[in-house]
C-alpha cells in the first residue's frame, strides 16, 4: 500500500449546520463577500442562513449575485473588484459549482493582481482569501475539492485551475437548500457526482482508500438512480445524494477526473450542454474505452451500481437523463478530439485514449 489522502476541508453536514456553527466563519475574518447565482440561493434558505450565521456573528458583507452557469473570467474578476472594495477577510460561496468555483477564483484575485492568462497557468503568489463553500445542488463536490473550472473564450473551451490553496477551510452542506432543485438538475448534478466517483475509481491515481469512497459514491448514486421518481423525491434521498456528491469531491481531490470530463467539456462549451448531462452522455462509451485498460475496474462499476451489464449502466443513464439530440459534424469532432486530447486529466486514465478512442467514444454515445 502506498498512497497519500488529503482533505483539509473542515466539514459541517446536516440541517442548521450553518447558524449551529457560525464561529467557523467569524474564525476568517470580519467581513465576507458572499458570492453566488442571481436566484435560487434567495429562495432555498442557503442566503438567509448566511445572513443569520453574519448577523449572529457581527460580519459585515455584501453579496456579488451575478455568476452564471459555467462561469467566465469576466465575472470572476468583477466579484474580486467588489471583494476588493468592501476589503473583504472572505469569500462564502453559495449555489452549485458554478459558485463555489468562482468564489475560489475570486479568493485568488483579491490578493493577486493578475491577468487571466497567469490566473488560468496558476501563476500567483500570495496566498488566497480563505474559502466557505455552501453547495446547494449534489452534486459538483467542489465545496471539498481543489478545483475551480472556469469558462476560457480565448481557448474557447472550460479549464480547471487546481491547488491546495484553493480548499474551501470549511463547508456547510445542508439537504434542505436542495429541496426544491427541479428535477433535471437534481439528475443531471446527480451523474456529474457518480462520473467523479467512477473517473476516480478507474483512474491510475486510486488508491485503497479513495477507491473505498468511490465505490460507496457509486452504490449509493446507482441505487439511487433505479429508484427516484420525479414527482416523489424524498429529502433522505436528497441527504443522501448530497452525501454521495460529497464523496465524489472527496476521490477527485485524490485523483482528478478523467476522459468523461476532458470529453465533457466541449459538449458544454460548445453545444450548451449541462455539466453533469455532458458528462452522462459519453458515460457508458467511456467505461467501454476504459475497460480495454482496466476491465476488472469496470466490471466493478457495473456491479456497485446495482447493473448487471454496462448495457444496463448505459440503459439506466439514457432513462434518467432529458434526451439529447446532438449530431457532431466532422469539423466540429475534430475540435472536440483536440480539445480532449489537450486536456491534462486524461493522463489519469489506465490507458491514455489516442484520438481514434476519442472518435470512437463519440461515435458510440450517438453524437456522430
Ligand atoms: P450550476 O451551474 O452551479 O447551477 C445550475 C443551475 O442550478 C443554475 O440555474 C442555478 O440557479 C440552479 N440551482 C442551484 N442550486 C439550486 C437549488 N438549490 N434550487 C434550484 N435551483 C438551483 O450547476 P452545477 O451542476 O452544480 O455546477 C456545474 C459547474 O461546476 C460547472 O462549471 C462544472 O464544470 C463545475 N464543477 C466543478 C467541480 C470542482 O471540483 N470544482 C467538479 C465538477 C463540476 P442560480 O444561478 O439562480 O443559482
Ligand atoms: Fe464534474
Amino acid at each position: 500500500m502506498h498512497f497519500n489522502f488529503r482533505c483539509p476541508t473542515r466539514l459541517f453536514f446536516g440541517i442548521n449546520c450553518i447558524v449551529e456553527n457560525s464561529s467557523e466563519l467569524a474564525a476568517l475574518g470580519n467581513k465576507g463577500l458572499v458570492v453566488t447565482g442571481k436566484t435560487s440561493s434567495k429562495k432555498n434558505g442557503s442566503l438567509r442562513d448566511i445572513v443569520a450565521a453574519f448577523s449572529k456573528e457581527n460580519i459585515q458583507y455584501n453579496i456579488f449575485d451575478e455568476v452564471e452557469e459555467n462561469p467566465s473570467l469576466t465575472t470572476v474578476y468583477n466579484a474580486a473588484v467588489m471583494a476588493k472594495r468592501m476589503e473583504a477577510d472572505f469569500i462564502v460561496g453559495i449555489g452549485g459549482g458554478s459558485p463555489l468555483d468562482a468564489a475560489k477564483a475570486v479568493a485568488v484575485l483579491v490578493n493577486n493582481d493578475i491577468s487571466e492568462e497567469e490566473l488560468m497557468a496558476r501563476r500567483w503568489t500570495n496566498t488566497p482569501l480563505p474559502i466557505a463553500a455552501i453547495p446547494t445542488t449534489a452534486g459538483t463536490g467542489s465545496e471539498v475539492t481543489p478545483y475551480s473550472i472556469l469558462t476560457v473564450d480565448e481557448e474557447e473551451t472550460k479549464k480547471s485551475i487546481a491547488g491546495e490553496d484553493l480548499f474551501p477551510k470549511v463547508a456547510f452542506l445542508n439537504a434542505r437548500y436542495t429541496r426544491h432543485l427541479p428535477w433535471d438538475i437534481t439528475v443531471n448534478t446527480a451523474v456529474d457526482a457518480l462520473s467523479h466517483s467512477i473517473e476516480a475509481y478507474v483512474n491510475n491515481q486510486a488508491s485503497v482508500f479513495s477507491d473505498l469512497l468511490a465505490l460507496e459514491s457509486i452504490s449509493i448514486i446507482g441505487r439511487l438512480l433505479k429508484n427516484l421518481d420525479e414527482d416523489d423525491i424524498t429529502m433522505e434521498q436528497r441527504w443522501e445524494l448530497l452525501y454521495a456528491s460529497m464523496l465524489g469531491g472527496v476521490v477527485i481531490a485524490q485523483t482528478a477526473t478523467g476522459v468523461v470530463h476532458a470529453l465533457g467539456y466541449p459538449l458544454t462549451y460548445f453545444k450548451g450542454l449541462p455539466h453533469g448531462l455532458a458528462n452522462g452522455v459519453i458515460t457508458k462509451a467511456s467505461l467501454e474505452f476504459l475497460a480495454q485498460g482496466d476491465a476488472e475496474r469496470v466490471e466493478k462499476v457495473v456491479q456497485a451500481m446495482g447493473c448487471s451489464s454496462l448495457d444496463e449502466v448505459g440503459q439506466l443513464l439514457e432513462q434518467m437523463l432529458p434526451a439529447v439530440d446532438i449530431k457532431l459534424t466532422a469539423e466540429e469532432q475534430e475540435i472536440f478530439v483536440e480539445k480532449t486530447m489537450t486536456a491534462k486529466n486524461i493522463n489519469n486514465c489506465p490507458h491514455k485514449p489516442k484520438k481514434k478512442d476519442i472518435y470512437q467514444i463519440l461515435k458510440n454515445s450517438n453524437l456522430v
